[in-house]
């Protein structure tokens, strides 16, 4: 261990530094530290042609530490000096209906909108597919879907529908590089090497009008979460009650160890990662000139990979136990 000096911040040279990215070397200020955080998601949102001037831009927001960032970032990129993100922004939040906790995510979310002035679109599991959260994991039988494999296909349909619902060109998620390198690695021991093609920071599915784009994708989760907090976003640190993340959570560990061992590595690991995923793309495309990422649902005609999409199938999973479960005469029907 060296000897704790007080430096001043590698940028500014005025205030004392207040973090140490380890990869860089950099020693930064509070202030510093935000605006660099702020100037790498504009690099990363340029070097990816992920938004246009004029666009409207869907923020999904879950009202956690990393969707509110974003949505703060990607405010004060529309105001400042800097021209990637000019355009208006609109917050799209979900309610999966999980009582004792969305609630209060829902109402961080808010605050935040009304602060920054954003538009803010709420939809519900309920409203959409005819069942909260709460219920589908009530009536579910366990051996057949597990929470979060079953959230995250309805949360995705759930942030599309409230796209289409806010005639929005784009939507930006907030997933950070950890997520994005942890995605990564769990598709390598999962032996899914085709999911791994379709990690691309910026997407767009001809079956789908609205494009997609990670602008976090460079930032370091726990850089995210200390922008969140030097800026005061109030935000949800509890998580879902239903989260059992198994392996993911191991991966997460292990990324952790290697990084603060080998300060760098995970930078180097989303590098790896972004090359391996358009080279695999670009392969795919290169085998069938006719391949897509995806096809219309044979049921719904939204985009699926098979042909019939993923909340199709669970959705009529969910209605099946829903039928044998309910005791008070009503059935319910497929929808
Ligand atoms: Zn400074
Ligand atoms: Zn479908």
């Amino acid at each position: 261990m060296g000897s704790i000096l007080l430096v001043d911040c590698s940028r500014c040279g005025k205030k004392p530094s207040y973090y140490t990215r380890r990869y860089s070397g950099e020693s930064l200020c509070a202030a510093c530290f935000q605006e660099t955080t702020v100037e790498k998601v504009a690099r990363t949102i340029s070097k990816y042609g992920m938004l246009h001037r004029g666009e409207r831009v869907g923020v999904a927001v879950s009202g956690g530490k990393d969707s509110l960032s974003l949505l703060k970032i990607l405010h004060e990129l529309n105001g400042g000096a800097r021209s990637e993100a000019k355009g208006e922004l609109v917050a799209l939040t979900v309610d999966e209906g999980v009582s004792g906790y969305r609630d209060e995510a829902i109402e961080h979310a808010r605050a935040v909108c009304d602060e920054l002035g954003v538009e803010h679109v709420v939809v519900s599991y309920s409203g959409l597919f005819g069942f909260s959260l709460d219920q589908a994991l009530d009536w579910k039988d366990d051996r057949e879907l597990t929470s979060c494999s079953m959230c995250g296909v309805f949360r995705r349909r759930a942030i599309d529908e409230a796209a289409v619902k806010a005639k929005v060109d784009v939507v930006a998620t907030a997933h950070n590089l950890d997520d994005y390198v942890q995605t990564f690695m769990m598709n390598l021991l999962h032996g899914d090497v085709e999911r791994l093609a379709w990690l691309d920071p910026s997407t767009y599915d001809e079956n789908f009008p609205v494009r997609r784009v990670k602008p976090l994708t460079e930032v370091y989760e726990e850089e995210v979460a200390l922008y969140a907090y030097i800026s005061k976003i109030p935000f949800q640190s509890a998580s879902c009650p239903y989260m059992h993340e198994g392996l993911r959570s191991e991966v997460r560990d292990y990324l952790n160890e290697l990084e603060a061992k080998h300060p760098g590595m995970k930078n180097v690991l989303l590098r790896s990662s972004l090359e391996v995923s358009s080279r695999l793309s670009k392969a795919g495309r290169d085998d069938d000139a006719s391949a897509k990422a995806t096809v219309p649902c044979a049921r719904c005609g939204k985009p699926s990979s098979k042909g019939v999409c993923g909340v199709c199938r669970m959705t009529e999973i969910v209605w099946q136990h829903a039928k044998v479960l309910d005791r008070n005469g009503n059935i319910h029907t497929i929808q």
